[in-house]
């Protein structure tokens, strides 16, 4: 073995170190990168190899590496205050976060050019609905419950969701909806309203019993079918398991627009706005869980905004600290936070903490990340960006093994198949995405395929010439998987 920096670190580390979602045994053939710094879109190996971060390290680096006004917030922060913790205690930049995060959360009524009113048959089979998904009456989201990681705030979205029926006398209702190939995170809960069966089953015996509902994802569509017909035909669906479960339901969880993690599934935005006035129909929450697609990934600030809709609780993380720190945050409606509002003795506070929750230096990153997105026009640039990705992946569609190309703002996937015609998947073990990685790594590009799915999520300071690496190297890597 060679004697550099980077190998001597990749041995250590494999001795001592023991990698999230990993089979360690891999590492016998696929190299361990050590990574000694990052600036922008790259990522730079101690012995000068760099990598193109095409997946932005797991969707957290939102505008890319050591963004200038972000390190210069947490160099501040951290010659006036590290940590204490926000029982009791309070401190600027959480109350700030707080205002901020309130103040750019989606608005009822408030997306005239894109509010999408619920197509006329969904209206229709609404008799005596409170139409609360038209939007017009959507609760504002006004109320900001800090967490420090993704899987953290689905758990305080279901547990907020179950006290609040709770504490309204309706203890009932105990079980969860969610959808088909959704992603919420690893712990207990979170995992209990995933579905995505290689980290699922496993744990299956230890989980809640959630129902889940057909997803609206556009990929799984019948033939002739558009993205906005599967939705309409989801709905109905979802609302016969309404009729059924709503009264021991506490709430619906999903992903706005794009189920991540379950293959970068898309679907058309009208299904949230039906599934908003479903939820206000058969009266149960909604979590909209934008941890991956919130701040600007799909082409909105917020995914919910695509639909018109607002969610009765909205759990963000990843993106939120462009990638710095370990931050999340739940916001939800005045009338939830008063469902816990009352004498001590009444029993009804949400006794929830994590040890680092809201901490100070994390949420200067956080309001540091809003500020860019505030001052700079991040998004227009992104509209740019994502229409030059969708030109240079066009051509793959005619790809004999490429079933769908698919995107939506700054998420793009490519799906590889054995059968076009059929769509009939390439064996699992057979591990193809496993050989775009590899031929990414050797050509300065981080891709990680999920399963078949080669998808692209770069941070919003990848330029065009680097996107026109970025997919030719994919396309090699595709043809060599493929042969
Ligand atoms: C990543 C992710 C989570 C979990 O976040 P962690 O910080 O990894 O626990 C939850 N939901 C979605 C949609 C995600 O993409």
């Amino acid at each position: 073995m060679d004697n550099t920096h980077a190998s001597r670190l990749a041995a250590r580390d494999l001795a001592v170190v023991w990698h999230p979602c990993t089979q360690m045994h891999d590492h016998e053939t696929l190299p361990m990168l050590p990574i000694a710094r990052a600036e922008g879109a790259w990522l730079y190996g101690p012995d000068g190899g760099r990598w193109l971060d095409a997946v932005s390290s797991w969707w957290t680096c939102l505008l890319g590496h050591r963004h200038p006004r972000i390190v210069a917030a947490l160099k501040d922060q951290l010659d006036r205050l590290d940590h204490v913790m926000l029982a009791g205690f309070t401190h600027e930049p959480a109350i700030e976060l707080a205002e901020e995060l309130v103040r750019i959360a989606p608005k009822p009524g408030a997306f005239p050019s894109m509010r999408a009113v619920p197509p006329p048959a969904l209206r229709e089979e609404v008799p005596g609905g409170r139409r609360r998904g038209s939007v017009v009456e959507s609760a504002p989201l006004t109320r900001v419950f800090y967490a420090d990681n993704g899987s953290s705030a689905i758990e305080v979205a279901l547990k907020l969701s179950f006290h609040y029926w709770r504490n309204l006398g309706r203890g009932e209702r105990t079980r969860f909806i969610a959808l088909t190939g959704g992603y919420h995170g690893e712990t207990l809960g979170a995992l209990s309203v995933t579905d995505v069966a290689l980290y699922r089953n496993t744990y299956a015996a230890l989980l809640l019993d959630p129902i889940f509902a057909p997803s609206p994802d556009a990929y799984e569509a019948e033939p002739g079918e558009s993205p906005a017909d599967c939705a309409r035909r989801r709905l109905g669906e979802l609302r016969a398991i309404l009729e059924r479960h709503a009264h021991e339901t506490c709430a619906i969880i999903v992903e706005p627009l794009v189920q991540c993690a379950g293959g970068m599934r898309m679907h058309d935005a009208s299904y949230l706005t039906g599934l908003r006035a479903l939820c206000d129909e058969f009266d149960i929450h909604l979590i909209a869980d934008e941890i991956a697609v919130g701040f600007g990934r799909t082409g909105t600030l917020f995914a919910c905004e695509q639909g018109g809709i607002v969610p009765d609780f909205l759990c963000l993380s990843k993106g939120l600290t462009g990638g710095t720190m370990a931050l999340s945050a739940v916001l939800t409606t005045a009338q939830i936070y008063e469902a816990f509002y009352a004498e001590y003795s009444a029993g009804k506070a949400f006794l929830h903490s994590h040890s680092y929750t809201g901490n100070p230096i994390a949420c200067r990153a956080a309001l540091a990340t809003l500020s860019v997105l505030r001052d700079e026009p991040v998004l227009e640039r992104n509209r740019a960006l994502a229409a030059h990705l969708a030109a240079r992946i066009a051509p793959l569609k005619d790809h004999p093994h490429v079933a769908d190309v698919r995107q939506t703002g700054m998420i793009a996937a490519i799906e590889l198949v054995k059968d076009k015609r059929t769509r009939e998947p390439f064996p699992a073990a057979e591990r193809r995405g496993l050989r775009v990685y590899r031929h990414g790594l050797e050509n300065e590009m981080l891709l990680r395929p999920l399963g078949n799915i080669v998808y692209f999520m770069p941070p919003f300071c990848i330029t065009p010439d680097e996107i026109d690496r970025m997919v030719a190297v994919a396309v090699e890597g595709i043809e060599r998987a493929l042969a």
